[in-house]
This record gives structure tokens, C-alpha cells and sequence, in this order.
């Protein structure tokens, strides 16, 4: 028999067990700890909250969750209530799913500022995670900027121009909704260091800013490249291209709200009185190598709230090598060290979609099972060992039934036109479960 320790139940983690169930069938228990009491990562905590059947692919997960040989750990921080070096010694085999949460820095003066915010509080905030439920980002100017040229700058221009009828179906957080509501952004700037051509934005993310009731998405049309040009694209990035040429070539509709894309401006301050009111950006242009590099004309961008979508990093935790440079753990094909191991965001960066994590789950569970043959025994003891240590810390670890226990309590104070009222602070979780 052997013991699988998962840390982190987002995507990576869930493809990860799956991949173990498959290679050792009854011969292996998996738990997946997460810090959090409920499970699914940024499924639950980052995709935007209109996409829905994109967070659907959750449901795959309970299936893995259900197998008899795999539980949920929630409410469990590693690092926090439980060191990696006590991991090692409860399981045969550590896995590393614990993602990319931290925002990485600008690194520009003004950071500081007021209504500075980094994506990764942004977007935790409007999908209920606990540790932004208390964010309150600043949305009583008129202007907004959003640095960085991919979808996670697509979502919050998205969401920042919807009106309170768009958002049914989705799952967003009654708080931001209510703020959102109050909003009143007017004009939304995406700044991006390089041109069209450059952007990582998918056709489907950009293709939705032409359908918003009240917001028009606008494309200066010199800043497009000639449209022979397009032709060196992958199709994909072609289609990306194509939106963007559109919103060039449309005419003002008179929408109250406009999301101006603004391409080869690079951020150089952020000023104002106690809190942000301009971004100051400096004009670019490409070098031969498609890089960015400064003209030495700078402008100011009008911006009360300045959101960065420009990556995140992986925290380090005590005695796991860390790559400074990737902002992920060192590994090598997710392998770390003899029974440690990282995939997902932790492994690679943040970078891919969620189907990019399934590859990295598998390729970890074949190297494991090549360790150790299924059969095989490693003296561990089944979850146990983790129970008494948690038992000895006070910890409350939250199962799988608790989650659905949950679910349900969300469900059923659903507001109308909306899945489910997010339940984001522990307390009012540990009320859900009558504790
Ligand atoms: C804003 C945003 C929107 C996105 N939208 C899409 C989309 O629409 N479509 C798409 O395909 N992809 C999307 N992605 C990408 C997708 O979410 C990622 O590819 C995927 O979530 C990465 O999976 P992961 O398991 O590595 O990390 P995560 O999903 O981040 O999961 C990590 C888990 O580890 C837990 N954890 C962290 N630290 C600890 C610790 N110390 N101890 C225990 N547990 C810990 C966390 O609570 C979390 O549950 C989006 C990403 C972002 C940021």
C-alpha cells in the first residue's frame, strides 16, 4: 500500500490524483490538502464568475473526489499548520499542486498608492476569496488602467464594464456586485507594452467586449500592423487580431462605458494625492527582436483604480528549492527531490489553461508509480498520521462531505438569477457546517 499527499485542490491537484487512482487502483490513498476549506483553486477563486461552464469542469473533479481511495483535506495550510518535512515522513510520495497566488510586483513607484491593486486580490475579491473579501477596491472615479495584454486583463475589463443584468447566471459575490454596481468607471484603459500582434488575449475573451450593453471596446487603427501581416499568425492569434481590427473599425455607439485598448505604452509611475489618479506610461516601439524598448515620450493615463495583470508567483515553502527567476519551485520534469514532487502553476508558472495542468498530473503519476511499483509498501500509515498531528494542533480540517454541505448552504441562498451566494469568510463557513 502506499500514501499520496496532493497539496493544493485546484485543477493540478485534481488531475494529479486522478492520474494516481488510475496507476494504483486500490493499492494507494491519495489525500489532497488545501488551505482553504473548500476545494477547486482558481476554479472557484479565478475564472471570472460570468463564465460558467468554464467552472463547470469542477464537477469532473467531485468525480475524482468521490473515489473511495481519495479525500479532502480543507482548512489545512502547508507551511502554516503542517511543515513538508512532517509530509515527508507521513506519505511515500509529496505532490506540490499549490498554484501561482501571489501577484508579482510592478516595481514602479506609486505601487503603493491607494486603489493599486494587484489581479489576483482583484479577481479574489469578486469570486469570494477569503482573503479579499475585505479588498473594497476603489471605484468611485471615472477611469481605470489595467496593465498587462492577456485574459486575466480581459476579465477584469470585463467585469469592471457590465451592468448589474449582465452578471445573471454568473456567481459573483453579492459585495462586488453591490459595488459594481455603485461603480462609476467610465473609461477603462488596458495598457499593454507591446503591439497587437504580441497580446496573449483568446478570440472567445475578446470577441465577448463586442457584445457588453453598455460598454464599447475601442482599437486605435494605427497601432495595427498592415493586415498582410496577420497572415504570419497561428489562426488563433489571427482571430485574436481580427476583434482587435474590428473594434478599430467601429463606429462610437454612444455606450456610456469604453474600454480603450492602449498597445506599446510601458508603465512608468503611478501618481496622486494619497491615492492613484494618473498612470504615467512611456510610448514603445518594437526592436528587431519583437522586443519593447522606450521612445522617452511619456503621457499620463487618467486612472483612480490601476489593476496589474501582469503574472503571479508561487510562495516558496520552507525547505523546497525555489527558482527565483520562474517564480515556481526548481524542478526538473516536476520532480523537486527522492518523494517530493510539483505540477500546475507550481511546476511550470502561470501560464496555460486548465486542460495544461491534466499532462502534468499524468507525466508526475507515471514517475511516481515508476518509483514505486504498485503493490509495493512503504510503510506509511493510511491519513492517519495527519489526523493525530491535526488532532494535536486544534486544526479542523474540512472533508469532502463538509464541501458538499456547503455547496448546498451556497445554493440555497442564491440570489435570483445567480448558481449561488458564495459563502467567503471562515467563520461563515464554520456556521454552514453547524460548527
Ligand atoms: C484570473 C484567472 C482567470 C482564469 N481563467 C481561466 C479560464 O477562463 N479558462 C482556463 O482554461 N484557465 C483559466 N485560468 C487558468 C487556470 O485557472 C489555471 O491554469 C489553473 O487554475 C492552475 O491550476 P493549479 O492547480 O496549478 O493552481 P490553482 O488553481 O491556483 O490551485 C492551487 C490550490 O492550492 C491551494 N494552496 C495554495 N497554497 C497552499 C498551501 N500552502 N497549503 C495548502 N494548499 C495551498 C490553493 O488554495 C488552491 O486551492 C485563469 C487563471 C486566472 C488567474
Amino acid at each position: 500500500m502506499r500514501h499520496f499527499a496532493v497539496v493544493g485542490s485546484g485543477p493540478a491537484g485534481f488531475y494529479t490524483a486522478e492520474a494516481l487512482v488510475k496507476a494504483f487502483g486500490e493499492n494507494a490513498t491519495v489525500d489532497i490538502i488545501d488551505k482553504l476549506p473548500v476545494p477547486y483553486g482558481l476554479i472557484r477563486f479565478g475564472v471570472a464568475p460570468d463564465h460558467q461552464s468554464i467552472k463547470a469542469v469542477s464537477r469532473r473533479y467531485d468525480k475524482v473526489a468521490e473515489e473511495a481511495q481519495v479525500r479532502f483535506v480543507g482548512n489545512v495550510g502547508i507551511g502554516e499548520a503542517v511543515s513538508i518535512g512532517e509530509l515527508k515522513d507521513l506519505y511515500d510520495a509529496v505532490i506540490l499542486a499549490i498554484g501561482a497566488p501571489h501577484d508579482r510586483k510592478l516595481g514602479i513607484e506609486g505601487e503603493e498608492l491607494r486603489g493599486v491593486v494587484g489581479s489576483a486580490a482583484f479577481v479574489g475579491w469578486y469570486n469570494g476569496h477569503p482573503d479579499f473579501a475585505d479588498l473594497d477596491p476603489p471605484l468611485d472615479g471615472d477611469s481605470a488602467a489595467i496593465i498587462g495584454n492577456g485574459n486575466v486583463a480581459l476579465d477584469v475589463a470585463r467585469i469592471l464594464s457590465k451592468t448589474h443584468d449582465e452578471f445573471a447566471g454568473s456567481d459573483i459575490v453579492g459585495h462586488a456586485l453591490d459595488a459594481l454596481d455603485r461603480s462609476s468607471i467610465r473609461t477603462i484603459t488596458i495598457v499593454g507594452r507591446r503591439g497587437p500582434h504580441q497580446i496573449a488575449m483568446t478570440p472567445k475573451e475578446l470577441g465577448e467586449l463586442g457584445h457588453l450593453a453598455q460598454a464599447e471596446p475601442e482599437v486605435e487603427a494605427e497601432d495595427l500592423p498592415p493586415v498582410e501581416a496577420d497572415e504570419a499568425l497561428e489562426p488563433g492569434a489571427r482571430k485574436s487580431v481580427s476583434h482587435l481590427r474590428d473594434f478599430a473599425g467601429h463606429d462610437d455607439v454612444g455606450k456610456p462605458k469604453h474600454i480603450h485598448f492602449d498597445f506599446f505604452a510601458r508603465p512608468v509611475r503611478i501618481e496622486g494625492e494619497g491615492r492613484a489618479e494618473r498612470l504615467v506610461v512611456e510610448r514603445t516601439k518594437l526592436d528587431e527582436a519583437g522586443q519593447s524598448v522606450g521612445t522617452g515620450e511619456t503621457y499620463a493615463v487618467p486612472a483612480s483604480l490601476v489593476v496589474s495583470c501582469i503574472g503571479y508567483q508561487t510562495p516558496r515553502l520552507d525547505g523546497v528549492p525555489y527558482d527565483e527567476r520562474g517564480g515556481k519551485f526548481a524542478n526538473v520534469d516536476g520532480k523537486i527531490a527522492d518523494g517530493l514532487y510539483c505540477v500546475g502553476w507550481a511546476r511550470r508558472g502561470p501560464t496555460g489553461t486548465i486542460g495544461t495542468n491534466r499532462p502534468d498530473g499524468y507525466e508526475v503519476a507515471e514517475q511516481v508509480a515508476a518509483q514505486m511499483p504498485a503493490g509495493t509498501d512503504g510503510g506509511k500509515t493510511v491519513g492517519k498520521g495527519l489526523d493525530a498531528l491535526l488532532a494535536e494542533r486544534g486544526v479542523a480540517a474540512t472533508s469532502f462531505d463538509d464541501w458538499r454541505t456547503i455547496e448546498a448552504a451556497e445554493a440555497a441562498a442564491a440570489r435570483p438569477d445567480s448558481p449561488r451566494e458564495k459563502i467567503v469568510r471562515h467563520h461563515e463557513w464554520l456556521k454552514a457546517l453547524g460548527r
